[in-house]
C-alpha cells in the first residue's frame, strides 16, 4: 500500500474508532440501472444532497490525478459546504450550478463510474464522487485491505433471473465487489456481497439482472 492510501486508512480508522463516522463512503446506484419508476430516486437523492448544501463546487478527481490509470473524465468530484468554499478559495475547485452538476453526474453514469458519497466526522457528507475501481482510494482500500466495512451499500440490490441468464459472464467483470463468479461456465451470484452499484444490470443485454429496492416499503 502506498502513502496515498495509508494516510486515508489511518484517518478513517481514527474516525471510526472515535465513532465520528459509521463508514467512509456510501454507494448511490447508477441511474440507468433502475427501471423507469425507480431510477428517479437516486437522482432525487443526489439533488437533495446538492440542494441541502450551502456551497457546491466541482474539482478534478484527486485519485485519478494521482494514479492516472484510466481515461475516465476528471472533473467529476463534487465538494460541499466548507470544503467547497475552501477549495474555491485555494483555486482547486470552481463553483457549479445544480443543473451543471446533474449533467456531470449523468455523464459519469454513462461512463460506468461508481457514485459514492464521502463522509467526514459528524457523519456529514463532504463530497459526492464518481469513482473508478482502478484509482479511487476507498475502492482500492476495500480491495487491497479487504475493508468492505468502509463502504456502505446503497438502498438497492441486484436481482438476477437465472432462467433468463445466458451465462455470458459480462456482469462478472463489472462487479468489483465479487458478488458474481463463474463456476463450470455458469454465472453464480451471491446477493449478500452486492453493494447495489448497478453496474451489472446496465451490461446485461438480456435484462436478466435488474436493480430492486433493498427493503421494499
Ligand atoms: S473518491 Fe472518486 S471522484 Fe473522489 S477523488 Fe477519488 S476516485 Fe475521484
Ligand atoms: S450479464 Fe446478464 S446474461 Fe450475462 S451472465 Fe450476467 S446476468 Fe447472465
Ligand atoms: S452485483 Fe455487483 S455490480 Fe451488481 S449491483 Fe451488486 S455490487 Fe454492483
Amino acid at each position: 500500500m502506498d502513502d496515498f492510501l495509508k494516510e486515508r486508512l489511518i484517518k478513517y480508522d481514527t474516525w471510526l474508532e472515535r465513532k465520528q463516522i459509521s463508514f467512509s463512503s456510501k454507494i448511490i446506484p447508477l441511474n440507468k440501472s433502475l427501471s423507469a419508476q425507480q431510477w428517479v430516486l437516486p437522482s432525487e437523492q443526489v439533488l437533495k444532497i446538492l440542494r441541502n448544501a450551502q456551497s457546491v463546487a466541482v474539482q478534478k478527481c484527486g485519485c485519478r490525478l494521482h494514479y492516472s490509470r484510466c481515461d475516465n473524465p476528471l472533473e467529476v468530484c463534487f465538494v460541499l459546504n466548507k470544503l467547497a468554499e475552501l477549495s474555491i478559495a485555494k483555486g482547486r475547485a470552481r463553483p457549479i450550478s445544480i443543473s451543471e452538476a446533474m449533467d456531470i453526474f449523468h455523464k459519469s453514469d454513462e461512463n460506468g463510474l461508481i457514485h459514492l458519497t464521502l463522509y467526514q466526522p459528524d457523519h456529514e457528507i463532504y463530497a459526492l464522487c464518481n469513482c473508478c475501481p482502478c484509482c479511487c482510494h476507498d475502492l482500492l482500500l476495500m480491495k487491497i485491505c479487504d475493508r468492505r466495512d468502509l463502504i456502505a451499500h446503497s438502498e438497492y440490490v441486484a436481482v438476477t433471473n437465472m432462467e433468463s441468464c445466458n451465462n455470458c459472464g459480462k456482469c462478472i467483470q463489472r462487479c468489483i465487489f465479487e458478488a458474481r463468479t463463474l463456476n463450470n461456465n455458469r454465472m453464480q451470484y451471491n446477493s449478500n456481497l452486492c453493494l447495489g452499484c448497478g453496474l451489472c444490470s446496465t451490461i446485461c443485454e438480456v435484462n436478466a439482472t435488474v436493480m430492486m429496492p433493498r427493503n421494499p416499503q
